[in-house]
Formats: C-alpha cells, structure tokens, sequence
C-alpha cells in the first residue's frame, strides 16, 4: 500500500503571522487542504471542534503553531526498565499513519497533527546538553510522530541535519516507516545521520501498520539511503506474537540482508508489544476485532503488558543468532526490558540506564568511530 500524501490532508490551521517561517510556507504551497487561520492560540481549539463536528478526520488536519515546551528532553523511559538514554526532539505531535499498536492512540482528546515551527532554539539546547565529548549521544525526531511524515514539506530533518553536522559527539537519528527519502539524498550533511527504519513482518504489516510504506519499499529505500552515503539503523519494535510468528521474524532478518550490507548498520533494537493499563480497551475500541492483543500478556515491574518473560527471552536470543549471523558490528539492544533478561539474552550484567548508554556509545566509538 502506498503511503498517505501530504496532499491529502483536508485542513491547516495557521497564525498569518508566522507565514514567513520557513515550515508554514511549505505548507500553504500545498494544493488542496482548506485553510484556517488563527491569531492567537486559544482560537485555536474552535477552529479544531467546528472541523471535528464537519466530520473532518484527526489525522487529516495539520495545526501550525510554536512548542510551548521543551523541544530537547532525555527519553522518560519506563518505570525499572533499562531505557539507552535516548535524546528526543520533540518536532510534531501526532502521525498521519495508522498503526493500531500505537500509543499516540491513548491521546483520546487530541485532535490534528499539530507540527511544531520553530527550532532555531535548538543549536543551543544541543550545545548545553550534549557536553561530554567522550560519549556518542544519539538523539532521534521519531518518538511521538514519524521522521520523515511531510518532511519533504517541512524541511525539518534537512535543518537538523545541518545544526547537527560537525558535532562529532551526537547522530541524529531519523526514523521511519515511510519511504520518501529522495528528499535527503541532496543533503550533504549527512555523516552524523542515521536513517532508521522500523520493520515488522508482513503478517504484522498488513494488520497493524497498512498505512505505512511496505515492508519491501522500506528496505529498498534504505538501500538507496546507504548507497547515498547515510549510515543506517533497524528496529524490530513492537515484535507482535501469532503462531509462526518467529519464523516469519527470522526469515525478515534474511530478507534484511539479502538487500542491506551489513557495515552500514549502526544498531539494531528489538522489543516487544507493550502497554498501559486501558490502552487495550481503546485499540479494541477503535479497531473493533482486532486480534493484537491476541497473545499471552501479562504486567511486569513498570505496569506495562508484555508477552511472559521467557518466550520473550527466547525470541530475542533466537533473534540476536540470526542478525549476529549476519552482522558483527551493528549494536544490538532492547528496548525498555529489565536487567534480568539483558542478562538472559547477552549475558550482561546492565543495571542502569547510563550502563547501557555507556556501553552503547563505547561500542559505537569502538565499531564506527574510532578514526
Ligand atoms: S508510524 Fe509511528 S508514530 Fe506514526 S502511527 Fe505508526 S507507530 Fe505511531
């Protein structure tokens, strides 16, 4: 299935003020969407609830405005689980794409993607937070939206590869379930960039993240991404459990590499499906009969879902044979486990979070870097 089109979104909401700013006039070049505009803020939530009582659909409005917040933040992570340090830049909040995994899905009352405009304050955030000229700090667009959703039009990952060149301790990784990258591979500030893409079996795609670019065109574009010069990084998150589902997991590490080489991989991570008490409730809600939950989960030391800790183990460890069978260098980690089955899976003894960013980033100075 094709990806959706920027094209397609039927309404902006914008201060006439900003349409100067560089994301603001990509937007209003786009042919088709109606305009709205507001002058301050508060108006903006009328505009929202008159589109929503026309019957226009959240994932089709776009809301321009400035992050009120913090666009810098170290990853939260999960109540004791290992979390790798991961850096996010909050760009946009909200996802044109539809996977019914997501936990964008808990955010009942929101409505639109609102996209972020200004980022300029950025160059210092990074430069105030990032000091350790040791580490190797990875730091990623993709955790409430994705990457590259209407990057062509925001220009927003070609700005942050920019700021972010030259800083020899950081990468910038963008991340993805699209595969619309001809827009990046003019870009020469490339070599701190990781394009990441998420990957899934097809089973999996199909049923939980059809909106998305295939699976194939996923791994084709990071070929092409790879040839251009960008280092790159895979994601096996959420692994969703059916029956024959470990084959089909494997044979994707195949197929992987049957078209990726090996060296380009910075890192790999694995997790499973995961989730808050009442989430399930509201997918089952949304996308009546669906079978996601369809597995054995059960909560564990940070209230979350998962599948029972040792066919987990077992996954990742059958996982992490077939990838190291393929590819020494790329850093294999999980995401959001606990110390135990770090120790289960790689025989590591991993405590903290800081411990895995460490080793994280010693690997990568060691297997990359080093140079
Ligand atoms: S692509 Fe990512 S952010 Fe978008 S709906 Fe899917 S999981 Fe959520």
């Amino acid at each position: 299935m094709k990806p959706i089109l920027p094209e397609s979104l039927n309404a902006v909401i914008y201060n006439p003020a900003d349409s100067d700013n560089m994301i603001v006039s990509g937007f209003l070049k786009i042919k088709g969407p109606l305009f709205f505009t507001y002058n301050n803020e508060d108006e903006i939530a009328g505009i929202a609830v008159s589109l929503k009582m026309s019957g226009y659909e959240s994932k089709r409005v776009v809301i321009l405005k400035k992050y009120p917040g913090r666009l810098f933040q170290k990853c939260p992570g999960s109540r004791n689980m290992i979390c790798c340090n991961y850096r996010l830049i909050n760009t946009r909040f909200n996802c044109m794409y539809d996977c019914s995994y997501c936990f964008l899905n808990s955010y009942l009352n929101s409505y639109g993607i609102t996209q972020f405009i200004e980022f300029e304050s950025l160059r210092n955030e990074i430069t105030q937070n990032l000091t350790d000229d040791n580490m190797i700090y990875r730091v990623g667009t993709g955790e409430f939206t994705d990457s590259l959703l209407m990057d062509g039009i925001t220009g927003i990952s070609g700005f942050l590869m920019k700021i972010f060149s030259g800083r020899r301790n950081v990468l910038l990784e963008l991340k993805t379930k699209s595969d619309e990258i001809n827009h990046l591979l003019s870009i020469k500030y490339r070599t701190n960039t990781v394009l990441a893409w998420s990957l899934n079996t097809e089973r999996n795609y199909l049923k939980y993240e059809s909106g998305c670019a295939s699976i194939k065109s996923r791994i084709n574009a990071a070929s092409k991404a790879a040839s251009s010069g960008f280092y790159l990084a895979f994601h096996f998150d959420p692994i969703i459990v059916y029956p024959g589902a470990l084959e089909e997991y494997l044979e994707l590490v195949d197929f992987l590499f049957s078209i990726i080489d090996p060296s380009v991989i910075l890192w790999i991570s694995m997790g499973v499906l995961r989730y808050s008490q009442g989430f399930k409730d509201i997918v089952l809600d949304r996308y009546s009969g669906s079978d996601l939950f369809s597995g054995e989960l059960f909560p564990g030391a940070d209230g979350k879902y998962r599948y029972l800790k040792r066919d987990r183990i077992l996954f990742y460890k059958k996982m992490v044979e077939k990838i190291r069978s393929y590819a020494l260098k790329p850093f294999i980690y999980l995401c959001m486990e606990s110390s135990d089955v770090w120790k289960s899976v790689f025989d590591l003894d991993i405590s903290t979070s800081d411990e895995l960013e460490n080793i994280f980033s010693i690997h990568l100075k060691r297997e990359f870097f080093s140079k």
